[in-house]
């Protein structure tokens, strides 16, 4: 997957770069936002680690750039700075997710994961599990084509669970994807959101994996009847 990473602080990028060299990105380090822009045309990254602190163009104009050619293009911002407007800011402008230096390594390959993962499934569109159609683009879920109405959160558990399918969730995983940063959360929301989905989708569908959290059951007979 190729990485178009924009920092200038040289120590920091040349360490990035053989680390994510190393997990398998093929990665072009830009060191100021002006090469970072013209990297987007000629490099083509899949996935952008932009850093917000740059010395010719700020790092949030460089993501509003982006934005206006790349709706979609993953981008994940690093910043030094800890005031929640920097971020809630960086956030609005279309950062998919944000990384507080200094930041453990593995840390952000987590999150590459996920911004990779959610990019595959986002390209095919829909996911189709045992009658339950879920509609990425449409943002609509459908049981045996007749549409359910879901919540905003609802549909976000269970884009979560479907997208991940075979794979068990923690809540933390399902809480991360649903709250903004510093949103509070009440301690038995998602099972409330899981509850409510259950009641909506066929049964047995989300199981419940005791001390884990909920993966999407793919043994499930479908029922003909519905
Ligand atoms: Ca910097």
């Amino acid at each position: 997957m190729k990485l178009l990473l924009i920092e200038d602080d040289p120590m920091l990028s040349s360490a990035l770069c053989k680390a994510l060299i190393h997990e398998g990105f093929v990665v072009h380090p830009a060191l100021s936002g002006r090469e970072g822009i013209e990297a987007l045309s000629s490099f083509k990254p899949e996935i952008v680690i932009l850093d917000l602190g740059l010395p010719d163009i700020d790092g949030t104009e460089v993501l509003k750039r982006l934005r206006v050619k790349h709706i979609d293009l993953p981008t994940i911002i690093l910043t030094a700075r800890h005031s929640i407007d920097d971020k809630v800011n960086a956030l609005d402008v279309g950062a998919d997710d944000y990384l507080e230096k200094p930041f453990d390594m593995a840390e952000l390959f987590a999150r590459l994961r996920v911004l990779a993962r959610r990019l595959s499934t986002t390209k095919t569109n829909k996911i189709c599990i045992k009658g339950v159609i879920l509609d990425l683009a449409a943002q609509t879920v459908h049981l045996h084509l007749q549409p359910l109405t879901l919540t905003r959160r609802e549909y976000m558990v269970l884009k979560a669970l479907m997208e991940n399918s075979g794979r068990v969730q923690t809540k933390d995983m399902i809480e991360s994807k649903l709250y903004g940063w510093g949103e509070e959360i009440g301690s038995n929301t998602i099972e409330v959101h899981v509850s409510n989905l259950r009641k909506k989708l066929p049964a047995g569908f989300i199981r419940t994996i005791r001390g884990l959290g909920y993966t999407i059951n793919q043994d499930l007979k479908s029922s003909p009847s519905h």
